[in-house]
């Protein structure tokens, strides 16, 4: 395996089922925690980075009237609410698990994110779970995968995504056409106006040489399958070469 130490960054929708109604699907969480105790045993470090868009959205909720600010903080509040939920999930799995947050939050709900002891939790083979995205209005938790993985130097970002396998040339749900890429760069995602990360995230992973690994995380065994490189998938790389499809 190529990677050593990954960030996944779930997205709170994909924790959600919606045909059952359930904002964390339970069965879905034991599948991850036993995925996630095998690339443990083959020694890899997993960091985690969970979104909160299946509980509530600041940009959604500011539409609504609440102050934009105010909005986010709820968000970040949703991602806290995931971040626990998943760590009991893992650990009933006997997955070792700790919560950190970029929130201020009792101690007894969580830590505090502070990067030596992340790096320090890694090094003992427990996951780490970044609550809180960045702690502060205006961004995603996208850009928050970006930020730790930066931090905690992650070689790549796998970011899974619902019923989406990587990275088109246009909307494959409207264009049957649509060309999917192998690997792409930052430069041709922003250049291209693709959607598909935000693009405080793409300039940032870009200026941190983090690749970004796109893929359908509802696949079966897909986080296994990613980190052996054996599943439809998008490099998003910082090298610039033109995007071959
Ligand atoms: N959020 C924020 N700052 C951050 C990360 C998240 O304010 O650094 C808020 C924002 O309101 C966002 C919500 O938390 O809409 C949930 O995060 P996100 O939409 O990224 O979750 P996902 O789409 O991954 O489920």
């Amino acid at each position: 395996m190529k990677y050593k130490r990954v960030l996944i960054k779930l997205s709170g929708e994909g924790l959600a089922n919606k045909t059952k109604s359930l904002a964390i699907d339970y069965e879905l969480v034991k599948n991850f925690a036993l995925q996630l105790k095998s690339i443990i045993n083959k020694k890899i470090q997993v960091a985690i980075v969970i979104g909160g868009g299946n509980f509530w959205r600041g940009t959604s909720a500011a539409k609504n009237g609440i102050p934009r600010v105010r909005a986010d903080y709820i968000g970040m509040l949703a991602t806290t609410m995931n971040a626990l939920a998943l760590q009991s999930g893992f650990e009933k799995n006997n997955v070792k698990c700790r919560v950190l947050n970029s929130l201020s939050m009792d101690e007894r709900v969580c830590e505090k994110y502070i990067n030596e002891k992340a790096i320090k939790y890694l090094n003992q083979g427990e996951i780490v779970i970044f609550a809180g995205g960045t702690g502060r209005a205006f961004f995603t938790t996208d850009t928050a995968a970006t930020l730790f993985a930066s931090e905690i130097g992650a070689e790549a970002i796998l970011m899974g995504k619902n019923n989406v396998d990587g990275v088109y040339d246009s909307d494959p749900k409207v264009n049957k056409e649509a060309k999917k890429f192998d690997r792409i760069s930052y430069d041709e995602i922003l250049r291209r106006n693709l959607k598909v990360i935000d693009q405080t995230a793409a300039s940032m992973a870009k200026e941190n040489k983090i690749d970004i690994v796109i893929f359908n995380i509802l696949e079966e065994n897909s986080l296994l399958k990613v980190l052996e490189d054996n599943i439809k998938r998008t490099i998003i790389t910082s090298e610039n070469n033109e995007g071959e499809k």
